[in-house]
């Protein structure tokens, strides 16, 4: 018998929306302003004003406002963008799609972020930027990360699709680099359903950006003309079409606003996987650093079969067949068959992470979960090892 009915089968990183969120659709859908307009507009400053960023700018993805950000820093073929081999495919796309040609430092494997001491192994005259990402919620190695854009003169780009709420010394993940990106993707710790934000610290960036964002349209060139009556817009580069819409900042609103207070709860959840898991075979994710705040987007364990006698993937498997829904974060990217012919990139080179991508399980963390589903996953893990 598996620990839950099949009827109620638990569903990885679904969301929890309130009757707030549900009340302001209807009022965007009443009001008949569905695109981009005021919400959107309240749902940046709010975002800029949580965050204590200079500015903020919102689109219909994480994966739009990096590669926005991107074709912001002006990158030339050729160029070099390094990134970490453990992390979404997107990160490794924005690049390619601005232009340039990504590198991939491995992470620690502690702490599974990039290294500041593999970046520096991978800096050329030909290297322009890096594009970190917070993983799982948990700060990068900032000062050791703005050090070598220091040294280097190099731009940063922080993919803080996991890191809403983190914070390095005080101060927020987003805001290191000349641009922060997010996401509120159905799973990630603010969702509007798809939708991303961009946090960064000059004017001319976020006009820049705004520009891009939607079909290199700009009506401020048209001001210079005339100030009356009907503005017109002049295209004054071949932008995309990444707005996001009233609709989904009419979630983002109100998701916004219990941000700390469902953090509270993932570091519940958190709490009780170490207590009642640290009797396993696992290696279970490293404590929080002093003077950070981890999002705790992701609690993931490593299966090693050595350890355990039982592979990753039937581990995944038997979680299934117990109705729980688990994820992997992430298979390592040279293991995709896409970026290994294009790039030439061997899984040797970067072992830590094709290690973690191998042996990683992300177990349900959402607030929305109550605690007996939480005694299920509990349960189930301990079933899933032959230990109980
Ligand atoms: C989710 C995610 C993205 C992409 O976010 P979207 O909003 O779905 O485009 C990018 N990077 C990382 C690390 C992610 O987890």
């Amino acid at each position: 018998m598996p620990v839950r009915e099949k009827e109620r089968f638990l569903v990885f990183g679904s969301p929890y929306v309130g009757e707030e969120e549900i009340e302001e659709v209807v009022d965007s859908l009443r009001s008949g302003w569905l695109g981009t307009g005021p919400k959107v507009a309240a749902f940046e400053a709010g975002f800029a004003a949580y965050k204590e960023a200079g500015f903020a700018a919102a689109f219909n993805s994480c994966t739009a406002a990096l590669h926005l950000s991107l074709v912001a820093l002006n990158l030339q073929p050729g160029d070099e963008v390094i990134t970490t081999p453990l992390t979404f495919c997107a990160s490794v796309n924005a690049i390619i799609h601005a232009g340039a040609t990504p590198v991939l430092a491995d992470v620690n494997p502690h702490t599974m972020n990039i290294d500041p001491d593999r970046i520096r192994e991978k800096i050329t005259d030909r290297t322009r930027a890096i594009l970190p990402v917070h993983f799982a919620g948990r700060s990068c190695d900032m000062d050791g990360l703005v050090g070598l854009c220091q040294e280097f003169d190099l731009r940063m780009v922080e993919d803080c699709a996991h890191a809403i709420e983190t914070r390095y010394k005080g101060r927020h993940a987003g805001t290191f680099g000349e641009f922060g990106c997010f996401s509120f993707y159905v799973t990630k710790n603010v969702v509007t359903g798809e939708g991303g934000m961009t946090l960064c610290r000059r004017q001319e960036d976020i006009e820049r950006i705004k520009v891009l964002g939607l079909h290199g349209m700009s009506a401020d060139a048209w001001k210079r003309f005339t100030d009356a009556g009907y503005k017109h817009y002049m295209v004054v580069e071949a932008g995309y079409k990444y707005n996001m819409m009233d609709l989904q900042a009419a979630i983002g609103i109100h998701q916004l606003k219990r941000v700390e207070e469902t953090l509270v709860r993932r570091r519940e959840i958190w709490a009780r996987y170490d207590e009642t898991l640290s009797d396993l075979p696992l290696t279970l994710p490293a404590p929080e650093e002093p003077d950070t705040v981890h999002a705790r987007h992701l609690y993931t364990v490593l299966v090693d079969q050595e350890e355990t006698g039982v592979t990753r993937d039937e581990f995944l498997s038997r979680m299934h067949a117990q109705n729980i829904g688990t994820g992997v974060h992430y298979l390592s990217i040279p293991e995709h068959p896409y970026y290994r012919e294009r790039f030439g990139w061997k899984l040797e080179e970067t072992p830590e992470a094709v290690r973690i991508g191998r042996q990683t399980v992300s177990l349900p963390l959402s607030p929305r979960l109550k605690d007996s589903d939480i005694d299920d996953v509990i349960e189930a893990v301990h079933l899933c090892l032959d230990q109980h």
